[in-house]
């Protein structure tokens, strides 16, 4: 016949520590620290709105009439900056021997540039920041379309608004217009950015008990019974009874009934609390396959 296992019968465990035979082993070391996540904003630049602030000073965008200003009478705006817009595709004669053109260049939303668009002419602007006073264009009217830079003079109807808003000077350059009335800056996306780190803390005695339960896996460490669903049945007992010394050696992690058993705890034994949780945890024991006499 093979006898039971002795060494795992709860009686016989809490007979032996009782007795100073057996020593619960000390508690394992437990690190009281916690995640600390420190979150910040941080701007960057939108490399898109900054691509499209270069592309205006070195060349000149396609704009549909829906990309630039609505209202009439307005400073040409692209993307927030002031532009110029022209037509580069032109079907009059550029004379390219004095590198000019008849054609003339916009900087508001004057009535030529509303009427153009209220046609449907399929021309379509061009939006530059180019600030010399000179175009990009094509001639159309010979074949191969011949290509050059010229100059190009300020549409009449724009002058006309600009003077109404005291912003034409005379001689007129565009280096001064830009200079003067776009003061754009790239957009600045916003990002939280989180940094987490490690800091050690005081623990409280609550944090004790807690961290040293986890540490035991919530399993009393002298009958074994695993309070995982009832954590409250599991105490943190001070060895020599001095409840400020919270130093791992003077500490242990017991069920309520081995805590009872513990000397100077008889008195545990008169809460009816705690006799009503040493039922729950003998039941828990038999539950668990722990040995019983
Ligand atoms: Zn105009
Ligand atoms: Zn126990
Ligand atoms: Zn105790």
């Amino acid at each position: 016949m093979r006898l039971p296992d002795y060494t795992k019968c709860v009686e016989i465990n809490q007979l032996l520590v009782a007795m100073g035979v057996k020593t619960i082993p000390t508690l394992p070391v437990v690190r009281f620290e916690k995640e600390i996540i420190k979150r910040f904003e941080r701007e960057y630049f939108d490399h898109e709105d900054v691509k499209i602030g270069e592309q205006l000073i070195d060349s000149a965008i396609p704009v549909y009439k829906s990309d630039l200003t609505q209202r009439p009478g307005e400073l040409l705006e692209y993307k927030g900056r002031k532009v110029v817009a022209y037509i580069r595709d032109q079907r009059a004669t550029i004379d390219f021997d004095c590198n000019y053109s008849n054609y003339r260049y916009h900087l508001c939303n004057c009535i030529t540039l509303q009427s153009m668009r209220d046609i449907g002419r399929e021309e379509r602007y061009l939006a530059t920041q180019r600030n010399d006073g000179m175009f990009e264009v094509h001639d159309l009217t010979v074949h191969p379309i011949q290509k050059g830079i010229v100059r190009m003079d300020l549409c009449k109807n724009c002058e006309e608004i600009l003077r109404k808003k005291r912003k034409y000077f005379a001689p007129f350059n565009l280096k001064k217009y830009f200079e003067t009335n776009d003061s754009y800056t790239p957009k600045a996306i916003k990002k939280i950015e989180e940094v987490r780190s490690i800091q050690t803390y005081s623990p409280k005695q609550a944090d004790y008990s807690r961290e040293y339960r986890k540490a035991c896996n919530n399993k009393c460490r002298i009958c074994s019974v695993d309070c995982s669903e009832a954590t409250g049945f599991l105490h943190m007992h001070h060895i020599n009874g001095d409840k400020s010394n919270n130093d791992r050696h003077n500490l242990q992690i017991l069920c309520v009934d081995c805590h009872s058993k513990q000397p100077l705890h008889r008195r545990m034994l008169g809460n009816p609390k705690f006799k009503r949780q040493i039922e729950i945890i003998t039941k828990l024991r038999i539950d668990q396959g722990l040995l019983t006499v």
